[in-house]
């Protein structure tokens, strides 16, 4: 069976920043703005010339220091100049660049994560030294998980470790596709069967009713740290419940659709070229949202063995899934084809192209789509997302 590989990023908050620590950020953030000064004199992007050139001096300057250190520091500088040099590109960056951050690049011989003790032994200059998180329920997920790269990351709230883990899945040969339609205030499922599953998630309520918050607050408190923090605490508020949908969300798609062994969602690399989105998006909803939603459902759908696949999403909205007339709006959400008359509610018709496009990219010959549906005008079973779970157990 043909397998992938999942990655995710978990957070771990330190309970102490112990003794030493700070001294190590500033080090390494020295050396890693010698490396990008170096990079950018000699205009090296490669990370194996800039390691090559470098390593020697800063083993000399810095004997104490594990020589991984020089290495992941000769990572970031490359990325940073890198990322620097495509800015520039753009006009969106002038002068040197420079590094700011305290952030700490790790890899394996740097650190050990041990999650059922709770601490990670980190190498540094004076030694070994413990570092004790704080525990939570997620972090047991990734027990049987490949531990990666990690960063130690120091801000305002404390010291975090981010460390991608991965893991391998077998991934089935699907028996079908499914369509999955994302907007912003449902998701339109379209099954393999002819049926239509929609999810109403009221997103769009949360969003607005965390607008006017901020709103009340900006126009209440003019400026100042009170101001920062409590737009900041909202802020923090609105995607910690935004996740709790998404996840939720994602559990429910998975499970509707785990028999049929695929989903296809809409590719939205390029979606600051489709209309469609920004049109509807009003400016309010961020790109950002779908892409999350997108991948907590696509890592939630491989761990189950299911294949993800994504389809081009131009003209999911405007063509006829039956005819592939051209389809306009006719009254409030509904559209309607020019050419043979189907009518159906838009996020239907548009969970239905992804899953016929899904189907034409692996050469499928797509039948012409049963009659029934033009009887039922395209009406989908309509749940709530709140009570999604008395419904499906
Ligand atoms: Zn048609």
């Amino acid at each position: 069976m043909p397998s992938e590989t999942i990655k995710l990023t978990a957070k771990f908050k330190l309970k102490t920043e112990p003794e030493g620590l700070e001294e190590l950020f500033s080090l390494y953030q020295e050396i890693v703005n010698f490396l990008i000064t170096y990079a950018f004199e000699n205009n090296i992007t490669s990370f194996y010339r800039l390691k090559k050139e470098a390593y020697k001096s800063l083993r000399k300057e810095y004997p104490d220091l594990p020589s991984h250190y020089i290495y992941t520091a000769c990572q970031m500088a490359t990325s940073i100049y890198k990322s620097y040099r495509k800015r520039k590109r753009r006009g969106k960056a002038n002068g040197k660049p420079i590094f700011k951050k305290q952030v700490i690049m790790l890899d394996d011989h740097l650190f050990k994560l041990n999650l059922e003790g709770g601490f990670i032994k980190l190498s540094t200059p004076s030694g070994r030294l413990e570092l004790e998180f704080y525990p939570a329920k997620h972090h047991g997920k990734f027990r049987n998980w490949k531990v990666g790269q990690a960063w130690l990351v120091k801000n305002p709230k404390g010291v975090f470790l981010h460390v991608v883990f991965s893991r391998e899945v077998e991934v089935g040969e699907p028996k079908a596709v499914v369509g999955v339609d994302l907007n912003e205030n449902n998701v339109t499922i379209s099954l393999p069967n002819g049926e239509f599953i929609q999810i109403i998630t009221h997103e769009r309520e949360i969003r607005t009713g965390y607008f006017l918050k901020r709103r009340r607050i900006q126009k209440k408190i003019k400026t100042g740290k009170k101001r920062r923090e409590l737009l900041e605490k909202y802020g923090e508020r609105e995607r910690n419940r935004l996740n709790d949908l998404y996840h939720k969300l994602a559990n429910k798609i998975v499970e509707l659709t785990e028999k049929y062994g695929c989903i296809a969602l809409e590719d939205l690399t390029n979606i600051r070229d489709s209309v469609r989105y920004s049109a509807e998006l009003n400016g309010r909803l961020h790109r950002w949202s779908f892409r999350k939603l997108q991948s907590i459902i696509e890592y939630k759908a491989k761990l189950k063995g299911l294949r993800v696949v994504f389809v081009n999403p131009a003209r999911t909205s405007s063509l006829c899934p039956i005819c592939g007339g051209k389809i306009v709006p006719n009254g409030h959400r509904v559209l309607k084809c020019s050419n043979c008359g189907f009518e159906a509610d838009r996020d239907v018709v548009g969970s239905w192209n992804i899953r016929l496009k899904a189907l034409k990219m692996w050469g499928v010959p797509v039948p012409p789509e049963s009659p029934p549906m033009k009887t039922g005008g395209g009406k989908p079973t309509r749940y709530e997302i709140n009570t999604l779970h008395t419904l499906y157990g």
